[in-house]
This record gives structure tokens, C-alpha cells and sequence, in this order.
């Protein structure tokens, strides 16, 4: 296999009915069969190539999905509605009643909110750890464990998941390494260095334009079967199906996810390091101050650089919203949740996208309330950008 993602995507061709360069959007919501055997076998088994209802798998998506699956070097993959549709269904998929998961406590709130409040529901327990402790992660493994969770680079707080040693850990239990890479696609290739499966929100850098929601789960046939199974699988049965004209649109951004990575990540490096200059405490792992510095440039792609995220402080709640409005105000990007757009977002963790995290455990990990969280652009000119950020910096702390 070519160990270069962007070739891997490059080198998957799919035309359209009629020899279009893209392949043609399916238009059905069931499929129709010549023969009473055919269908019934599909209910059985998945044939290559046969569709049988579109929640099921339809032909747009299962291009998507083996795209992302080339990019990933997994052997297949399914696309969902939403990051989140992935990971909920990844999850359930594969824990019981009684089960306990082992997660990072650095990830997006949602993904905590479902750990913490939704899955005790049905009886699964979960245990949030500091991801880059070994030592803690065997502690806290007992006979019920199921999983360990983690986010590649970690949402807010940037922290680096050692995903070797971690798989070493999952081997020594017999545990699945699950691993939500939405940070850092092709900047990190999770299922290379051991991941059993590998999530994404699709909403982020991967489509890149803020106008789709949408995500995707990578692994190998059989999981990604049984997610699929009519009669136990969870994207089946819970049914977080992507619309097939979402999935070609984000299909034809998939191909240009290289080149905006690359400045992405260079417009950040930019940023973290002049923020930095000016004695703020910067998050970024691209910076040598950064606690997994060099363990990011050990597992990293360095063609794609360090990523488009950066989170600094500035102490208070009240200076983040001042500096925020101000930031926005000064055309630097906008005040907006999200990430991987190509205009720049920033938003403040604490009171947004970690706020289902009470604040006592937010302090337990590092989380202040003055965090500023920027998902950097794809700005032609960084210096002016960032010229309008000191400016701001300078007007209201
Ligand atoms: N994973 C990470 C790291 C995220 O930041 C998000 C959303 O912000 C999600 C998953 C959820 O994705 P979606 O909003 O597509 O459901």
C-alpha cells in the first residue's frame, strides 16, 4: 500500500453512469431486485456491489466510506449523519450491560456528556483518566473493561494520545483501542500505529466547508458489517444515515483535504508561535513547549504539519468573551463553535463545546475558565491575520 493518504484517496476511482469524473448520486431509498433469491441472501449476507435500502448502505456512501477507509488504511468504513452518530453507534455497538469504558478525560463534551450521563442508562460505566498516564490506565482496568477511548489530539487541552503504548495496553487486556482522530486526519494515521477503529466528525476538517454535518467509522469488514446487521447492528437499528447528497459533496472535498491541511497547520504554527512570543501559556503541539512534542513529531505525517488548532490563556472567562467579540469585530474569523472551516472559528471551551463538563472536573484537567480555543483558517496573509489578533489582545486585556 502507498504509505501517502492523499495518493491512497487519489488512486480511488469511481466514475458515473455516464463515465462522469464523480461518481453519480444515488437517487433511492430502496433498490429493486430480479430475483426473490437475491434479496433474500442480502438479508443474510452482504454481496458486493447489491444494495437492498438505503439506511442499510447505499451507493453514494460506500463510496465516501471507501475513500476514507483508503485514507485511512482500514479495510472498509461506514459513514454516519454526524460525528457523533460514529461514535454512539461505534460504542454501543460493542459494549454490554455492566461493561466499563476506559476514556481520556480531554475530549469533546458530547462525547463525555454520552459516556457520563447517557450510557449508565443502560448500565455502562465509565472511568476518565489522564490519557498520558500509563500507569493510571492500568490501574483502572478491571474484568469489566470493554474499551479505551481516546481522541488522537485531545479536544480542548491539545493533549497527544500515545497510541502505540495504548495498543499495547488493549493487547495486554483484551480491550478495543478506539480512537476519534477529527483533529488530525492524515496528520495522524491512528489505525497504523494501532487503533482498532478510528471515528471521525466528517464536520470538521475533512469537508472543511462548515455545511454539512456528518461523520465516519473506520475498521476492519466485520466490525463495520455488524454495524450494518439487520438484526443487531447499531447504524442499522439506530439508523444515523447520511444523506447521499451530502456524502458526494464531502466525497469531492475529500480530495483537496491535503492541500488545506498543509495550511491550516502552517497558518497555526504561525499563530501559536507569535501568541507564545507575546508570554501567553499556548497549547500547541508544534510548539517544543508543547508536554507531547516529541511524541507527536515520532507519530506524525510531517508532510501535513501540526494541525489547525490551538488553544491559549487568557485567565479570565471575561477576557476570552471581551477578546472573542473584539477578534470578530476585527474580521479575524468568527465567534462560532466548530473547527476545520476555512475561515477561522475561536471559542471558549469552558462555557461551550467542554460546558457539559462540570467545572470541577474541567479544573482537575487542566481546563481554565479563560481558555480561547481558534481552529486557525486557510488566510492567504497570517501576518495580517495575526496583526488583527494582537490588535484586539492589545484593545480589551
Ligand atoms: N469528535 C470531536 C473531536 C469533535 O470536536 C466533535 C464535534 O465538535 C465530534 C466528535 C462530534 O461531531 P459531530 O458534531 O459531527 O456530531
Amino acid at each position: 500500500m502507498n504509505n501517502n493518504p492523499a495518493r491512497r484517496i487519489q488512486d480511488y476511482q469511481v466514475f458515473g453512469e455516464f463515465g462522469e469524473v464523480n461518481p453519480s448520486i444515488s437517487d433511492g431509498a430502496t433498490f429493486t431486485f430480479l430475483s426473490a433469491e437475491k434479496m433474500m441472501e442480502l438479508f443474510k449476507t452482504e454481496v458486493e456491489g447489491c444494495f437492498l435500502y438505503s439506511r442499510h448502505l447505499n451507493p453514494s456512501d460506500y463510496y465516501l466510506g471507501q475513500a476514507l477507509a483508503n485514507m485511512e488504511g482500514t479495510e472498509t468504513a461506514q459513514v454516519m449523519a454526524s460525528g457523533m452518530g460514529a461514535i454512539t453507534t461505534t460504542i454501543t455497538q460493542i459494549v454490554n450491560q455492566g461493561d466499563e469504558i476506559i476514556s481520556s478525560r480531554t475530549i469533546y463534551g458530547g462525547t463525555y456528556a454520552f459516556f457520563k450521563n447517557f450510557l449508565p442508562k443502560f448500565g455502562v460505566n465509565t472511568r476518565f483518566v489522564d490519557i498520558t498516564n500509563m500507569d493510571i490506565i492500568r490501574q483502572s482496568i478491571n474484568e469489566k473493561t470493554k474499551i479505551i477511548y481516546c481522541e488522537s489530539i485531545s479536544n480542548p487541552l491539545l493533549e497527544v494520545a500515545n497510541i502505540p503504548e495504548l495498543r499495547k495496553i488493549a493487547d495486554e487486556f483484551n480491550l478495543k483501542l478506539i480512537v476519534d482522530n477529527t483533529f488530525s486526519p492524515m496528520i495522524i494515521a491512528p489505525y497504523k500505529l494501532g487503533a482498532h477503529i478510528v471515528v471521525y466528525s466528517l464536520t470538521k476538517f475533512i469537508n472543511g466547508m462548515n455545511d454539512a454535518v456528518a461523520g465516519a467509522v473506520c475498521a476492519d469488514h466485520d466490525f463495520i458489517a455488524s454495524l450494518r446487521n439487520v438484526n443487531n447492528g447499531s447504524a442499522m437499528l439506530l439508523g444515523p444515515t447520511l444523506d447521499p447528497i451530502r456524502a458526494s459533496m464531502i466525497m469531492k472535498n475529500l480530495h483537496t483535504l491535503h492541500v488545506r491541511l498543509k495550511q491550516h497547520s502552517r497558518n497555526a504554527m504561525y499563530i501559536a508561535e507569535n501568541l507564545e512570543k507575546l508570554n501567553f501559556r499556548v497549547f500547541y503541539p508544534g510548539l517544543p513547549s508543547h508536554p507531547q512534542h516529541k511524541l507527536m513529531k515520532s507519530i506524525m505525517n510531517p508532510n501535513y504539519g501540526f494541525g489547525g488548532m490551538i488553544t491559549f490563556d487568557v485567565k479570565t472567562q471575561e477576557n476570552a468573551q471581551r477578546l472573542m467579540e473584539k477578534m470578530q469585530e476585527l474580521k479575524v474569523g468568527y465567534f462560532a463553535v466548530s473547527l476545520g472551516f476555512y475561515k477561522t472559528l475561536f471559542s471558549s471551551p469552558g462555557s461551550s463545546t467542554s460546558s457539559e463538563i462540570p467545572p470541577e472536573e474541567q479544573e482537575a484537567m487542566g481546563m481554565t475558565p479563560g481558555l480561547v480555543r481558534f481552529s486557525v483558517g486557510l488566510d492567504d496573509d497570517i501576518e495580517e491575520t495575526f496583526s488583527r489578533i494582537k490588535q484586539a489582545i492589545d484593545a480589551v486585556l
